[in-house]
């Protein structure tokens, strides 16, 4: 008898596992253990909804006709690690009569800590031969993405986007791309204004398991991060069908032109929500790309809407996770700007007075999840304009998002959003003042700070944070071309606006916990 390991994220019946046991006669373990909801503090509705998901996927599996040994949460367990829980069912199989246990058979998993530890140790400890198999239910073939990357210094995602619309034929017709252009981002940067109406918010959906583990981490986690309800997760493939469906005709039309949009008090505007749900297994990324590809072909979305979803996917998600693999383990230590400042207190606690900060908190802490552009514009830009240590940084957004998962999480926030990389995910960073924060929000109608201003007592801490950034760290930024502009705007302000700039970033750096 084999035995298989199902991860958290990994509730896929095409798995490549499952492809290669046999329910006929092997077996199948599956955990929940202090370990893995304890490195960092998660979101409460993370853990329900990885617990309840994976709930749901033992029963599919078992309907299927599969034996499997699932060890539920007790916080009191013995059993602490994967390790442990697979070391008892090891032992326990092995004392049935007639039973020997062959090996144990694992698909990649999404962190390199785990897999480390599975390569390096499990096999010893276990006595057992470990089989590891590719994760292939991401798009790119194992390896491809080493050889593309050997000559380059620098890599563009754009270009390996490009790579895998060919490979998949996605939105390509006689090897070009329809419509004749790769990337249709220049459309979608528009704000929302009110037009056209918002879907109706989606709704809480819990089955009678669900609640037993909304119970459980209110019991055992309520000292964690987050607001636990309403739990708008699907927890089982079904459910993120329909969720997906649900975008496809409500959301994904306009998705591209307000891709960037923010406004206060709407939270989920045309974005899908999808990520949680593609994460840990419930959607395919191919699928979900193809259903996009499809409502376009029916005329049911524009180009640049469908264009743009699935470049998240096959570009973005797809290019981040390759530079996870190729660059582990060095590249979680990087810190390439030498940040040394501590994560602020209202990261944790959610209350400033940036208006535009206290929204994106808001959202993070009610639905475990906020879209890209708070992420990267809002709560990211202000990290790095604040020189916050990436390590800090890195570790609240692995814990208080549902869909954060420490491939996809580390590049874009020491990549892409601390630039602490030095450049090797994105040729430039996500720097911007309060200006950019106005023109895609309305944030700044109701903030108390002056987003006209950045000298002023009660100046956005944008403006004078972002030249404050510019100007200490020239040595890094002034040869690269795409910084030309921004370096030239600097040399034309005068020594006094220059330094009453200055001296009120560095007021507000030595008070940031008070803003
Ligand atoms: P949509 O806007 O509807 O996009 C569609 C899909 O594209 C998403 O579901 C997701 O699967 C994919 N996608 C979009 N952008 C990215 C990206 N930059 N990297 C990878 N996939 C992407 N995404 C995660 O899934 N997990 C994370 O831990 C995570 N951490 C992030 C941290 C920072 C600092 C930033 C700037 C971005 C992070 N992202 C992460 C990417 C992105 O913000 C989320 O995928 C997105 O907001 C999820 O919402 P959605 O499903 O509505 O996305
Ligand atoms: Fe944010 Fe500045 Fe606008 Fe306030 S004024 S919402 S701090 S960008």
């Amino acid at each position: 008898m084999r035995i298989g390991l199902i991860l958290g994220d990994q509730l896929s019946l095409s798995l490549a596992t499952l492809r290669v046991l046999d329910p006929q006669h092997d077996v199948l373990i599956m955990a929940e253990v202090a370990d893995e909801t304890a490195y960092v503090p998660h979101h409460k509705q993370k853990i329900a909804l990885i617990f309840s998901a994976m709930r749901h996927f033992a029963h599919e599996l078992r309907s299927a006709g599969w034996r499997v040994c699932y060890h539920q949460w007790q916080p009191d367990s013995p059993f602490k690690s994967l390790l442990d829980v697979v070391q008892y069912y090891q032992q326990t199989l092995a004392q049935q009569p007639g039973t020997s246990v062959e090996s144990l058979v694992i698909t990649r998993c999404g962190e390199y800590r785990l897999q480390h530890a599975i390569n390096n140790e499990w096999s010893a400890r276990l006595q057992l031969a470990v089989t590891v198999f590719e994760d292939d239910r991401f798009i790119c073939p194992p390896g491809w993405f080493r050889q593309w990357s050997r000559d380059r210094k620098q890599l563009r995602m754009e270009f390996f986007y490009r790579e895998m619309r060919r490979l998949t034929g996605l939105l390509m017709l006689n090897g070009r791309p329809v419509g004749n252009e790769w990337n249709l981002d220049h459309d979608n940067r528009k704000p929302w204004k009110g037009q056209p109406p918002l879907p109706a918010a989606p709704v809480a959906q819990t089955d009678p398991l669900d609640e037993e583990v909304l119970a459980l981490v209110e019991r055992d986690f309520g000292h964690h991060p987050g607001q636990l309800r309403p739990f708008l997760w699907p927890t089982t493939r079904t459910a993120a069908l329909a969720e997906l469906q649900r975008f496809i005709e409500q959301r994904l039309p306009w998705y591209g032109d307000f891709q960037d949009a923010m406004v206060s008090g709407e939270d989920f505007l045309f974005h899908s929500r999808l990520s949680a749900a593609i994460n840990i297994g419930l959607l395919e990324p191919l699928e979900v790309c193809q259903a996009a590809e499809q409502a376009w072909q029916q005329g049911q979305a524009p180009l640049n809407a469908v264009e743009g979803f699935i470049r998240q996917i096959i570009g973005w998600r797809e290019y981040v996770r390759e530079i996870y693999w190729l660059q582990m383990p060095d590249y979680s230590g990087l810190n390439g700007l030498g940040y040394q400042r501590p994560l602020p207190r209202y990261y944790w606690d959610g209350k400033t007075d940036m208006h535009c900060m206290s929204e994106c908190f808001r959202t993070t802490f009610n639905n475990a999840w906020a879209h890209h552009i708070q992420r990267l514009m809002i709560t990211g830009n202000f990290a790095l304009l604040a020189g916050i240590r990436p390590a800090d940084i890195c570790d609240w957004y692995l814990a208080v998002y549902a869909d954060a998962f420490d491939w996809v999480e580390l590049p874009n926030t020491l990549g892409m959003v601390m630039h602490a990389d030095g450049g090797y995910l994105g040729s430039k960073p996500y720097a911007a003042s309060g200006q950019y924060i106005n023109r895609m929000s309305d944030y700044c109608k109701h903030c108390q700070y002056n987003v006209k201003t950045a000298a002023e007592h009660n100046s956005c801490p944008f403006n004078s944070l972002y030249w404050h950034f510019i100007e200490t760290n020239r040595p890094h930024f002034v040869g690269n071309p795409r910084m030309t502009m921004i370096y030239k705007s600097l040399e034309r302000q005068n020594d006094e606006q220059r330094q009453r700039i200055q001296a009120r970033a560095h007021e507000l750096l030595a008070r940031l916990d008070d803003l």
